[in-house]
């Protein structure tokens, strides 16, 4: 089986869409590890997607902000003002519905998917001392998980015993680095951002899980970020959320 593997979607359509044009017929299941709207101008279109395509969803912090089962309080007052301005931009039923995503972690034809850290869901995993635990503790050899927005991901076994980093950067006519994976290592995985990567690459980010073959494809696609940047300043989102997709930080 091949899983289509989403993070951090972030209410852009134009970026979702292209990644899903650009793997028409490449995967049989899709996945999503949460936060499929803040920060983007298309609450409900990015919604409306993830559920025709019928994707297996966790809830991100940003879906407990826009749906208000959280406050924001504890978000920067830029991310706070597209939290409320989704909030109220939200067709009454998709709220519910990101109301009612589950939480993390979970687990799907052996691996497992958290928005943030195994143990939290926002807890955010930026370095090897971070993600140990989450290594540790892995219910499976493979764990996906998002929230940072940076595609790569940390091992542990094989080797040594130490936390390793991954990064990957397909270049030139490669839309994706395929990463083998090893018996007797265990893996956190980040797919990437599809709406707002944060790693210093424009493109939208993902990843395409091969079960049987063991394989994980890491990919970037380029969409029409302009597209996305006109309509976020129609809606009147804060300008650093708008100039950010530019710069991929
Ligand atoms: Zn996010």
């Amino acid at each position: 089986m091949r899983y289509l593997i989403l993070s951090d979607i972030h209410a852009n359509l134009t970026a979702l869409d292209t990644a899903l044009a650009a793997t028409k017929g490449k995967w049989e299941k899709a996945v999503c590890l949460g936060d499929v709207v803040g920060y983007g101008p298309d609450p409900n279109e990015v919604i409306d997607r993830i559920r025709e395509i019928d994707a297996i969803t966790i809830r991100g912090n940003h879906d407990k902000a826009g749906s208000g089962l959280a406050n924001a309080e504890d978000f920067n007052p830029v991310a706070r003002n597209a939290a409320l301005w989704t909030r109220d931009k939200l067709r009454p039923e998709l709220r519910e519905y990101l109301e009612k995503l589950p939480t993390g972690p979970a687990t799907i034809n052996g691996f497992t998917i958290v928005h943030g850290a195994s143990r939290d869901e926002d807890e955010y995993v930026f370095a090897p001392a971070q993600a140990l635990d989450s290594l540790i503790e892995a219910a499976t050899p493979i764990t996906f998980f998002g929230h940072t927005h940076l595609q790569g991901g940390f091992t542990l076994g094989g080797e040594d015993d130490r936390v390793g980093v991954l990064h990957f950067k397909p270049e030139g006519e490669n839309k994706f680095s395929p990463l083998t994976i090893e018996p007797g290592t265990t893996y956190l995985l980040n797919p990437g951002s599809i709406g707002q990567p944060r790693d210093g690459d424009t493109r939208a980010a993902f990843a395409i899980a091969d079960v049987e073959n063991k394989v994980v494809e890491f990919w970037r696609v380029p969409y029409d970020i302009e597209a996305v940047q006109k309509r976020m300043a129609a809606a009147g989102l804060p300008e650093p959320l708008i100039l950010r997709l530019q710069f991929g930080r």
